[in-house]
């Protein structure tokens, strides 16, 4: 494990101690958890100290001044006899567990939890998802490669699976080097939005992150470090794009057509994984002129590092994640910025987005072992299982679900348009433009400390918001007849994330081509798999987003587990390929359709990404983490034809 915490002794005085302690950047929370882990002493977790669910998105737990106070209290005895006497070694049990779990969520939990809540935690470095089993105790002499397109997160996760499995595989990266999406965004500003101790893998936690939030340089050399201390490199081709597969339903083989560095070329396997993201293909605007502007022009995924923006007139169109990241850093080198919104976002204020990670939280980190897994997992479960019931639509909710879809979700509301106000209260024309006329929940949050507001109401910044006409050489003109003229227009429109899998052609069984199969509208089952596709697998495939603020990590390392799973089955049974049932996978659909219907994103009509062109949505997942820990678990061969 490259990044477990080098765990220093404790030799502070009880004044130093308390001192730390008393340090607001000092999380808190996961301090007793940790505490109670190490000692299996669980009266250290007293009730009254219990997160409050309801005040999920509060810092340090929501807690009143005493309350802070007693969690001090009740932690400096446990940590100056760490100093006196050593750390304790415990292991603690299955009901321990599931007792600080349920202290650390203030939810309840039954026994389902524990089991995925224990993965996700993987405390003292241990990586519980590994396969547990080996290609060379089940079939040695079975024929089986498998093709992994993409090295991204997901790709060099799957390819490290393979490789712990004893399982050939290659990995084909269009790319001349590995991160994905980490490696293509180079804008100013690029950050992980969601907390970057969740922002990992579970067995390559790292408690050094310089910042909450790291930036682009810092994901990408954690990708690599992680691929290096993996061992893959060796297996990733670089600089080839897969143009096409075929099944050979005879041979139960795919065929795919390459093309390198060296030209064209085929290659044959038994199973691939597609592993190419669904934000990696950038969506330029469909309006009329797109290509007439004369200046410099491009979108926020291909940066363009050679112009420099000093002093000019800039145009920047959209106002998603990306361009809110980059665009307070163009404003600061441009001479006029104007920036053209179509629909606001609410944004969730997080005053740490930009900041170091203070001193004393590092000790918590680097004296205790598995603080840093139990801040984690406060974090996972913050991010999304402890949301997720605030963007459900409430069928019995009277009030125009355009605007809020429950009592909880206008709550969100409330609460989020009284930020805006804070922000933009002295400037009642920008409140107006920037707040959302949309439930929370319905489009991805944007994460802000406060340099949205610093940046639009900068002199030289002006947010438009008159719908855009048309382009043309010298600009931008706007429906009310205005022509804004500028030197550099920039795209922050987004990705393609609806054509799954564009451009490269997916032939299964009977000669189906997998987009003709989705008819612009992607579906699998599990997210992983679709019908007349045998040994195919998507990672981050169709309906597999996590919408709100938690990590897609999971969701691969679910994913992964899964394809190892079936590989396993492969082999164990001398099968030599599975295609999912037509039924099994309609039913799925169905069920997936029915759960995004009850959610903020499926009911409003306002423009999102989540969406295909047919108005479904194809992307999101709606229902639990759990739940897709638990569908992922295991292979269920009724689900399956065998070939
Ligand atoms: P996006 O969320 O799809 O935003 C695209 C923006 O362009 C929206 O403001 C959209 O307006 C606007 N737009 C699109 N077409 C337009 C048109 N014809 N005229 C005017 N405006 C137009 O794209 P993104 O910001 O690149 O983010 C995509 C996703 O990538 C995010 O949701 C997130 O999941 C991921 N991301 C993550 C991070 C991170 O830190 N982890 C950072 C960036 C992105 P409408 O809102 O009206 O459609």
């Amino acid at each position: 494990m490259a990044f477990e915490p080098d765990i220093q002794p404790i030799v502070e005085d009880d004044e130093a101690l308390a001192a730390i302690l008393a340090d607001p950047e000092a999380d808190l929370p996961p301090l007793l958890p940790t505490l109670a882990y190490l000692t299996g002493d669980l009266s250290l977790l007293e009730p009254g100290l219990r997160p409050d669910p309801e005040l999920t998105l509060e810092e340090q737990a929501g807690w009143t001044p005493d309350q802070l106070q007693r969690c001090r209290d009740i932690a400096l005895p446990v940590l100056a006899r760490f100093r006196d006497e050593g750390l304790p070694s415990h292991d603690p049990t299955t009901e321990q567990l599931q007792a600080i779990m349920c202290w650390i969520t203030g939810v309840d939990l039954d026994g389902s939890y524990v089991p995925m809540l224990t993965e996700e935690l993987a405390a003292n470095g241990t990586d519980p998802r590994a396969p547990d089993w080996h290609k060379d105790a089940l079939a040695p002499d079975a024929q089986m490669t498998v093709v992994i397109v993409g090295a991204g997160m997901s790709g060099i996760l799957a390819a490290h699976r393979l490789q712990q499995a004893g399982v050939d595989y290659v990995v084909f990266e269009k790319n001349g080097a590995l991160g994905g999406t980490w490696l293509e965004n180079t804008y100013p500003g690029c950050r992980v939005d969601v907390s970057n101790h969740t922002y990992a893998y579970s067995f390559m936690q790292k408690h050094d992150w310089p910042q909450f939030h790291s930036s682009q340089e810092v994901l990408l050399d954690y990708f690599n470090a992680c691929a290096d201390d993996f061992g893959i490199r060796d297996n990733i081709r670089f600089g080839v794009e897969v143009s096409s597969m075929v099944f050979d339903e005879e041979s139960a083989t795919w065929s795919l057509e390459l093309q390198g560095p060296e030209g064209e070329s085929t290659f044959d396997c038994q199973a691939v994984i597609s592993a190419v993201g669904q934000l990696n293909r950038p969506q330029l605007p469909n309006i009329d002129g797109l290509n007439s502007f004369a200046g410099d022009a491009w979108h926020s995924a291909r940066w363009n590092h050679d112009v420099d923006l000093t002093g000019k007139k800039v145009g920047v169109i959209g106002t998603g994640c990306s361009a809110m990241q980059f665009i307070p850093h163009v404003a600061r080198e441009a001479g006029e910025l104007t920036v053209f919104q179509r629909t606001p976002n609410w944004m969730v204020p997080r005053p740490q987005y930009q900041q170091e990670l203070p001193d004393n939280l590092m000790w918590l980190f680097t004296r205790l072992p598995n603080y840093n897994n139990w801040f984690r997992l406060r974090a996972f479960w913050r991010g999304h299982e402890g949301l997720l019931p605030r963007l459900e639509v409430d069928p019995d909710w009277e009030s125009d679900t355009e605007i809020s879809v429950s009592a909880s979700n206008e709550e969100l509301r409330v609460l989020f348009t009284m930020y805006l106000e804070m922000e933009f209260g002295d400037r009642p024309d920008l409140f107006d433009k920037v707040t959302p006329r949309y439930p929370m929940g319905a489009k991805r949050f944007v994460v802000d400390d406060g340099s949205w507001a610093t940046t639009l109401k900068r002199d030289d910044v002006t947010l438009e918001t008159t719908a855009i006409e048309r382009i043309t050489p010298a600009g931008v003109v706007t429906n009310d007849g205005v022509e804004h003229e500028f030197d550099v227009l920039l795209f922050g429109t987004g990705f393609k994330a609806s054509e799954f899998l564009v451009p490269m052609k997916v032939v299964g069984r009977g000669g189906i081509e997998l987009h003709d199969h989705w008819n612009g509208d992607a579906r699998a089952y599990l997210g992983v798999v679709s019908p007349g596709f045998p040994n195919f697998f998507y990672l981050y495939g169709p309906n597999t987003n996590i919408v709100i603020n938690g990590s897609i990590i999971y969701f691969s390392e679910c994913e992964v587990h899964y394809v190892t799973q079936f590989l396993r089955h492969l082999l164990e049974n001398n099968v030599r390929a599975l295609d999912v049932k037509a039924d099994v996978h309609d039913r799925y659909n169905e069920w997936i359709d029915e759960g995004n219907a009850k959610m903020a994103w499926g009911v409003s009509s306002v423009s999102s990404w989540y969406k295909s062109a047919s108005g479904r949505v194809a992307q999101n997942w709606p229902y639990s983490m759990l739940e897709f820990w638990d569908q992922t678990r295991e292979i269920d061969l009724a689900d399956y034809e065998a070939l």
